[in-house]
């Protein structure tokens, strides 16, 4: 905050909320100067916030808003705020609150860079996360039916998370049928999973914290066309996770699994960054694609996950969670990366 001439600092977005004082409820805000730390709640907060928080709770009844610009007014010149996480409303109440002579200033991503680097606590919510993952990819997998659409057989990855404990999907299931797998973000419909191949992206959320891995399956042998493709991605894939280490420039990691495409012919149907930060929330920094000017760090969760999308056809993508380490990438998703084939 002196770096930033700031005498106190507002933080709202919950996953930053949580990060800097454990509070899991859904309305917080937290007041921060160089003497105090208050947490603002509502009621139906009350115990909870007690129990979670390791700073002052002010409980507010009506408007929280109200609480905190009450508690604001007069008595500070610089303050900051996050500026890309609240209302333009919100930022201007705010403003006029605060008083003749004080000026509210953007805190962009204060919170979100200290979030990157994991502490131990934090790498082994990850471990677990990442580790139901798994188990319910391998425990649904055995489930699934070429008779089932979509939309049930991401209700059964789901289930199999909640049942080996997870609070539940970090995201919405992506299960792709066929042709479907060239979008890179289907949403789960009523197309049946059918003869042939189908791409699960799926993520558990542990404790708070995120997974994020995708994985491809086929009933019945894949076709050659699939198995070219699997068998591009997954080489862009090894070669991405080679680059991951302490010091790499993310954009390197990048750089890998577009070459490994190209030497097949297949990096202009990759078509987005190779990865993606992972934690309290499931897209967070770093990013790991070609414009990218993030450097890994011993104790960064990311993913790793290329993949190729020809239209109407087919497409493939294989995902793992990773935390980076001085050695290179510690892979926390350990489902097999093969093309999972189940009887049709
Ligand atoms: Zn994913
Ligand atoms: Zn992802």
């Amino acid at each position: 905050m002196a770096e930033l001439r700031c005498d106190g600092a507002l933080i709202t977005h919950p996953p930053n909320v949580r990060y800097l004082t454990g509070f899991t409820g859904s309305n917080g805000i937290l007041f921060l100067s160089p003497r105090s730390a208050v947490l603002f709640t509502d009621p139906r907060y009350e115990l909870q916030a007690a129990e979670e928080c390791d700073c002052r709770v002010r409980v507010v009844r009506g408007s929280t808003w109200e609480g905190v610009w009450k508690h604001l007014a007069g008595r500070f010149r610089h303050l900051g705020m996050e500026a890309d996480r609240v209302s333009h409303d919100t930022w201007a109440h705010t403003a006029q609150r605060l008083g003749r002579g004080a000026r509210l200033k953007p805190l962009q991503g204060l919170v979100e860079k200290l979030r990157r680097v994991k502490s131990e606590a934090e790498q082994e919510a990850l471990r677990a996360s990442a580790k139901v993952c798994s188990r319910a990819f391998e425990e649904a997998a055995r489930l699934l039916r070429p008779e089932m659409s979509e939309r049930e057989a991401a209700a059964e990855i789901e289930y199999r998370m909640r049942r080996l404990g997870a609070d539940g999907p970090a995201f919405e299931t992506i299960v792709a049928a066929g042709a479907r797998a060239a979008l890179p973000h289907a949403r789960p419909g009523e197309a049946l999973l059918g003869r042939g191949p189908v791409l699960v992206d799926m993520g558990a959320c542990l404790g708070g914290y995120m997974s994020d891995m995708t994985r491809m399956l086929s009933f019945g042998p894949p076709s050659r066309q699939w198995q070219r493709l699997h068998q591009a991605v997954l080489e862009a894939q090894q070669a991405a996770l080679a680059e991951v280490r302490a010091g790499a420039p993310a954009r390197k990691v990048d750089a890998a699994a577009r070459r490994a495409l190209k030497s097949h012919g297949l990096d202009r149907f990759f078509t987005h960054s190779t990865g993606h930060g992972v934690g309290l929330e499931i897209h967070e920094g770093p990013r790991l694609g070609a414009k990218s000017d993030d450097v890994l760090e011993a104790g960064m969760a990311v993913t790793v996950e290329p993949g190729v999308y020809l239209a109407g056809t087919a497409g493939v993508r294989i995902e793992d969670t990773v935390l980076v380490t001085a050695a290179g990438a510690e892979i926390l998703t350990p489902a097999a990366k093969e093309f999972m084939v189940l009887a049709s």
